[in-house]
């Protein structure tokens, strides 16, 4: 039955083990700068109600109209994959009556998250993402918070030159009459501008702003901006996140043109993009959508969060060339040479792992040079020779990979003599 040897689906893709350690790595770091905000981990699953989405992200985007992976199960229910975590956490708070907690709820979540895109460097079908989210409090120290999260996971990576861009759009109460000023800036030019915005500048005008076609760069350049129309009441709060931002020394780009397509998006938009400015290049994005919880069925409950792509995280960290934790190896080979010698091996790595220490015992037949490039190929510092005088004298020939030194030491002192040596 030999045939072609499968290949992982387009878009996705093996994490490696030594590529995994720098996951773990990474992860850890999410968490553990949410924590420092109080911000406790929630798992969510990864399948919901297709319903979720499609109220939650919204019917009219892209997410929703062409990415979403859809499917019923064998029981006919209309299911999922995620395609973002905050409608899942949304429904979670609601779900779970955390209103009665204290409020706001901070929860934090690395997830794998899946798309129907089309896959190129830094894009990917499966992917994934740092999630924060703030349920429940409209105050901008809120705001702030979630992205000093971001900025502090970023920065304390190691990763330079990246620039936080923000805005407010506003919300229910100043939103129409931006939007009627907008419409009336791109009508006497709808046959200069790309299709798309001729069919945005009726559905959805506010993404009239984040066009990347050429020909609508100078109707962006010139458009009213969400920032002229602001309520006064949304003007404070944008003032005051940015008294926030300031005094917690975080760099910030108020930028006119950044907005979020989505009516239940509402106030502070906010990005973080690396040095080399693209389409594609966003790192990490969010907002405030004090309108999601009605638009999945629930009570007025605000919210803000972001959600930061971890692959180019990574991707850019590789490229600036910060600092990566180093693959994991074994501390110890041992090279057993003969049936005998090896379930003496078997035994005395086990106490070894037992006293702490990652061990790798040799397997197959091999001579004492094959057995020792094994020993080398393992990466492992130290080798623990055992041959037929070892065995008798209940001795082990302790030999540094590294330097070349070699060292007797009784079969009884051996776990303690390595964790000593190698803990
Ligand atoms: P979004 O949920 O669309 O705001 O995306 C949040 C972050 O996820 C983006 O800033 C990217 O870093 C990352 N991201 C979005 N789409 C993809 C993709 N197809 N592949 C890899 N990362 C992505």
């Amino acid at each position: 039955l030999e045939g072609p040897v499968f290949q992982s689906p387009r878009g996705t893709r093996d994490i490696l083990p030594d590529e995994a350690t720098v996951w773990r790595f990474v992860e850890g770091r999410a968490l553990q700068t949410a924590a420092r905000y109080g911000y406790g981990e929630l798992r969510p699953p990864t399948f919901e109600d297709a319903s979720l989405f499609l109220r939650g992200v919204g019917e009219g985007t892209d997410i929703v109209d062409k990415e979403i992976y859809r499917f019923e199960d064998k029981g006919g229910s209309d299911l999922a994959l995620r395609p973002e975590a905050t409608a899942s956490v949304m429904r979670a708070y609601l779900q779970h009556g955390m209103a009665s907690l204290p409020q706001p709820v901070r929860v934090a979540s690395i997830v794998n998250v899946f798309r129907y895109d089309r896959p190129q460097a830094g894009r990917y079908r499966e992917f994934r993402q740092f999630n924060v989210e703030a349920i429940g409090d409209v105050d901008p120290v809120i705001d702030a918070e979630v992205i000093a999260i971001l900025w502090r996971f970023l920065d304390g990576l190691g990763l330079r030159g990246l620039t936080i861009l923000l805005n407010s759009i506003g919300d229910g109460d100043d939103r129409p009459n931006f939007i009627a000023a907008l419409q009336a800036h791109y009508r006497p030019h709808v046959d200069k501008v790309c299709g798309d915005c001729r069919r945005r500048a009726e559905t959805n005008p506010l993404r009239l702003l984040d066009c990347k076609n050429a020909p609508c760069q100078p109707f962006i350049a010139s458009a009213p901006r969400t920032l002229d129309f602001l309520s006064a009441e949304n003007e404070r709060h944008f003032a005051n996140l940015r008294r926030y931002l300031d005094v917690m020394g975080l760099p910030y780009e108020i930028t006119p043109t950044l907005v979020r397509g989505l009516d239940y998006y509402t106030r502070t938009v906010f990005e973080v993009v690396p040095p080399s400015v693209g389409s594609q290049s966003t790192i990490g994005g969010g907002g405030r959508y004090d309108g999601l919880a009605q638009q999945i069925g629930g009570k007025y409950t605000p919210g803000v969060g972001f959600a930061a792509g971890l692959d180019r995280i990574i991707l850019n960290m590789r490229e600036q060339g910060c600092a990566l934790p180093e693959p994991e190896r074994p501390s110890v080979f041992f090279a057993a040479l003969g049936d005998e010698a090896k379930v003496v091996a078997a035994d005395l790595s086990e106490r070894a792992r037992q006293a702490g220490l990652a061990t790798m015992v040799g397997s197959g037949d091999r001579g004492m040079r094959a057995r020792m490039r094994q020993a080398d190929g393992s990466g492992a510092t130290v080798a623990v020779i055992l041959g037929d005088d070892e065995i008798r004298d209940r001795r082990a020939a302790v030999k540094d990979l590294r330097g070349g030194d070699q060292q007797v030491v009784d079969f009884d002192d051996l776990a303690s003599h390595l964790a000593a040596r190698l803990g």
